[in-house]
């Protein structure tokens, strides 16, 4: 594993001394923890659980929207949550006494079912080649079911906290897969920090629902394990809505972390996944801003920042504000942030030792 040596390690040890914000990283697996770790890293600010679900658990998913049998949910979640318990174990064993921000589940829906246009040219080539009849007519069925779930913009869709309201199952999975780790880890005589966090919310009712989910489940887990778990529930704000809200929001937050990547593209009405394409990054440059809003924060989208931070506090003096964004790890970005009055910025892990350096540079320039 790469570590910080020799000059570098004691420059950003003389960095820690002087910066006041934190330095998280985002990861998702122990190794990326661990690496993180090696660099600096005080926690983990954001681990995408959409991450962990590649694969074969991508068609569990599938089976368990699809799939009205509740026999077939119910084993669909079960192999979830063994996954689930595994997967956290190894996080929070890696970042054993620091804080892991798990985030549940959000993904855009089209993510997690197979694509329309590929069943249709496969049934196409099922068709010419002579297959049987009820096997065509099985994937026609599967194609128009999907097609049901099918929208115009699935990143304004069936995402974040929407999906947790629609399938409670999955939160209660998810939540009981962290509690469950937790647990055992602290019975091994481990130091476990897991932190719960709620995506894309836009209304404080929708955090009000899922942190009750959240708490029922992590009390039945306490009960069943026998030991006590205390674990904080928090929200990304990332949509403009929620920022300017957050007096109400934090009410029922003990965190924030804002999701600055979501919240440059909802405030702009860009989208973030065109930014490599063609009008997106062209118009920005010729014609808006000397920079990339999705690369340096922007001071209007930094306005919003600022005011959620001020507000959150008005509705909880306690609340811990970061930013998980990409631009958690660009510099220039950092330094308006301190500004902003976030309390961590959270990265990718190679960009933690920068993030240090720039925080501190921050700090002495706001002094
Ligand atoms: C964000 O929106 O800034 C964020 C961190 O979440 P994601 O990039 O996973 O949407
Ligand atoms: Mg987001």
């Amino acid at each position: 594993m790469p570590e910080l040596t020799g000059d570098l390690d004691t420059i950003l040890e003389w960095a820690d001394e002087f910066r006041t914000l934190g330095v998280r990283a985002n990861a998702d697996n122990p190794e990326d923890a661990a690496l993180s770790r090696s660099f600096g890293a005080q926690g983990i600010g954001l681990c995408r659980t959409e991450h962990m679900f590649l694969g074969d658990r991508k068609q569990i998913i599938q089976t368990f929207i699809l799939n009205e049998d509740e026999a077939v949910r119910e084993k669909a979640v079960n192999d979830l949550f063994e996954a689930q318990t595994g997967d956290f174990y190894g996080m929070f064993k890696a970042m054993d006494g620091l804080p892991v921000i798990v985030r549940l589940l959000d993904p855009p829906l089209h993510e997690f079912l197979e694509s329309p246009r590929a069943l249709d040219v496969e049934i196409a080539r099922m068709e010419a080649t002579g297959a049987d009849a009820a096997a065509v007519a099985e994937k026609r069925e599967l194609m128009e079911k999907i097609d049901s779930f099918a929208e115009q913009n699935p990143m304004l869709g069936m995402r974040g906290c929407r999906l947790g309201i629609v399938y409670p199952i999955l939160p209660v999975m998810q939540v009981r897969a962290i509690a469950t780790a937790m647990a055992k880890l602290k019975k091994e005589g481990f130091d476990p920090k897991p932190e719960v966090m709620i995506p894309l919310v836009s209304v404080k009712a929708e955090l009000e629902k899922l942190r009750g989910v959240a708490e029922k489940t992590i009390a039945e887990v306490e009960a069943e394990q026998g030991v006590t778990l205390e674990i904080p529930i928090g929200t990304m704000i990332e949509l403009p809505r929620a920022a300017v809200t957050a007096d109400d929001i934090a009410k029922h937050a003990d965190f924030f972390s804002f999701g600055t990547n979501d919240l440059t593209q909802t405030t702009f009405g860009f989208s973030r996944d065109d930014v490599e394409g063609e009008f997106v990054p062209q118009y920005l440059a010729q014609h808006i801003l000397p920079y990339n809003p999705f690369a340096t924060i922007d001071r209007g989208v930094a306005k919003l920042v600022a005011m959620g931070v001020k507000l959150g506090h008005e509705g909880n003096p306690d609340l811990m504000c970061g930013v998980c964004g990409e631009h958690g790890g660009d510099p220039d970005s950092i330094h308006i942030f301190q500004e902003c009055g976030v309390n961590y910025v959270s990265c990718s892990p190679y960009r933690v030792p920068i993030a240090r350096l720039a925080a501190a540079q921050a700090a002495l320039e706001n002094k």
